[in-house]
């Protein structure tokens, strides 16, 4: 199955559960990256609308293709080559539908999801089936807006752990590493 991975910052629930924005992190680009990198993820797309941001996350880019970026870590340029910037979801799935000839499946991902939601295997299975890939989505400040999840075709199980008050608020790299392992087992 072919796997595309997305971190968004637009459209974002802030605490109040308003549509928002959010930074681009260099944490976020950098590890984010190495993880798909390591499970064989197609592209790893950074999305934002602000083009001062796109700035920003394409000079972090191209500092590590230059040569004394690249010959100091090579690990670490072989990881951001899958990782792109793009204005929307849309724009993306644009972009996946162009290479696949086929529009991909959305799947989204929250830790509060209660209901509908299903597990990797079940995403796995449907998208083998009919030979579409997949577009995981994370969400960035309070997790993707309902304008996003609404749209989707999936919405996976949350992870959860073992905290006596059900606490699972992860980083988003540690929930991108966690799911991008379960996908791997398949
Ligand atoms: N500021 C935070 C950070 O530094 O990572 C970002 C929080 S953002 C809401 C975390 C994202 O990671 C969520 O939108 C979701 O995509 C994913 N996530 C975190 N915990 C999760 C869980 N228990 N189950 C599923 N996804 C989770």
């Amino acid at each position: 199955m072919d796997l595309y991975l997305g971190l968004v910052h637009h459209p974002i629930r802030n605490k109040r559960g308003e549509v928002v924005t959010t930074s681009v992190t260099n944490l976020d680009i950098h590890d984010i990256a190495r993880s798909c990198r390591t499970f064989g993820v197609k592209n790893y797309f950074i999305v934002t609308p602000l083009a001062i941001q796109q700035e920003l996350v394409e000079k972090i880019l191209t500092h590590w293709k230059e040569d004394q970026a690249l010959a100091y870590n090579p690990d670490r340029h072989s990881a951001l080559e899958i990782a792109c910037h793009v204005a929307s979801i849309e724009a993306a799935e644009d972009r996946i539908a162009d290479i696949h000839g086929v529009r991909p499946r959305r799947v989204v991902t929250g830790a509060n999801f209660k209901s509908g939601t299903v597990d990797v295997g079940e995403v796995v299975r449907a998208c083998e089936l009919d030979k579409r890939p997949c577009f995981l989505l994370f969400g960035t400040g309070w997790g993707l807006h309902t304008s996003v999840t609404e749209r989707a075709d999936f919405s996976l199980d949350p992870i959860l752990g073992k905290a006596e008050d059900d606490y699972n608020h992860l980083s988003v790299r540690s929930a991108v590493a966690i799911y991008l392992d379960r996908f791997s087992r398949f």
